[in-house]
């Protein structure tokens, strides 16, 4: 904490809200992407009465540089989880969901159908909710796990780049980034008006040439949302910060997205891919 610049201290704020929220989710066994990657944003957010889902279980098929959530062999799917998802959306009254999961490789279809399970059940008990799906990038079963979502559409498909491709040996062992902007096209392409998101950190030693060349390839796939934040080491085994990038620079490259296309940009240090997510337009 010390060690960080004045841009990235703040306080913790832990009143009612963030109580709510926390029991709420330990009371119905859930996890969030926000406790398990350590996000510095979980006081505000969870403050406000929103937290991101992690489903499928908080033990990953990969292990990322960047992250903080444990790798190991995951469960099985765990068919009570929709409900119990449900459940919390009606308990904290949230109109909009985000949910996430970690990297099942391990399942035929990635995890796609619980996906769509959990989408399906809020669905059926809060019909006017909106939903947020940040996926991983269905290895080996794109089509299939886009077919499988057909039936459950969210508002936003999310998947992160996360950082520039000539950093992936490092920080995404196992991602691939034309993978990953493959998925995002075929989303896209599949879906007529469904909203593409993806994410960006700054911080891990990229170039500004080469986000700037994300931001391209993003927009050529289709992309329509971007957030970029600052990477924040989440973890003492998690790969060091190479740099703290000012304020400025962030609202710089929210320029640059705008400029290149993206139609609802979130650029600032503490920006996340969920990260109000739910404001039309980002702040
Ligand atoms: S930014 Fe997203 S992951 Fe972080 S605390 Fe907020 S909802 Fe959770």
């Amino acid at each position: 904490m010390s060690k960080l610049p004045p841009w990235l201290r703040r306080p913790w704020p832990a009143g009612h809200g963030f109580q709510h929220t926390h029991e709420t989710l330990e009371s119905l066994r859930l996890e969030t992407i926000c406790t398990n990657a350590n996000c510095p944003n979980r006081g505000e957010c969870w403050g406000r009465g929103t937290a991101t889902v992690l489903i499928l279980g908080n033990v990953c098929a990969r292990n990322c540089g960047f992250c903080s959530v444990a790798t190991g062999e995951p469960a099985p799917p765990d068919p009570t989880e929709p409900a119990r998802l449900a459940d919390m959306a009606r308990r904290m009254e949230i109109k909009y969901l985000v949910i996430t999961s970690v990297d099942r490789d391990d399942l035929p279809d990635g995890g796609a159908g619980h996906f769509r399970d959990c989408v399906n059940e809020v669905r059926r008990q809060c019909p006017a909710m909106r939903f947020e799906i940040l996926t991983p990038d269905f290895k080996d079963c794109q089509e299939q796990a886009l077919e499988i979502l057909q039936d459950a559409l969210p508002f936003v498909f999310a998947h992160n780049v996360e950082t520039v491709p000539a950093l992936y040996p490092r920080a995404r062992v196992g991602g691939s980034y034309q993978r990953s902007l493959q998925l995002l096209r075929l989303a896209r392409d599949r879906c007529p008006g469904l909203q593409t998101k993806s994410s960006l950190m700054l911080g891990l030693g990229e170039t500004d040439r080469e986000v700037e060349q994300v931001l391209r390839d993003l927009r050529d796939a289709g992309c329509d949302r971007l957030t970029i934040g600052q990477y924040l080491k989440p973890a003492q085994d998690a790969l060091d910060v190479v740099e703290y990038v000012p304020p400025e620079k962030f609202a710089w490259w929210k320029e640059r997205a705008q400029e290149v296309g993206f139609t609802w940009v979130l650029s600032a240090p503490f920006a996340r891919s969920s990260y109000f997510a739910e404001q039309e337009n980002a702040r």
